[in-house]
């Protein structure tokens, strides 16, 4: 397991996802992010609004996505 907190994820605060791939923390931001944007907090919704434009724009996103497995790849285990 590894962790990625929602600021390495391009998110506004220090709340940590835990995963076995960056597939799952990046998942578990998504889910971060709606929740917030539900909830009303402002503060995380250009995240949201960003996340919202990677589904949109998938082949845009690629940097992004190759970008965030790099740092996960990165990260040391535990
Ligand atoms: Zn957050």
């Amino acid at each position: 397991m590894k962790t990625m907190t929602c600021r390495q994820l391009g998110g506004p605060c220090e709340h940590q996802h835990h995963g076995a791939t960056a597939d799952d923390v990046i998942k578990a931001q998504d889910r971060h992010l709606k929740d917030a944007a539900k909830a009303g907090d402002t503060v995380h919704l250009p995240a949201h609004e960003e996340m919202k434009g990677r589904w949109r724009h998938p082949k845009r996103s690629l940097g992004w996505y190759r970008d965030t497995k790099a740092a996960f790849a990165a990260l040391p285990e535990g």
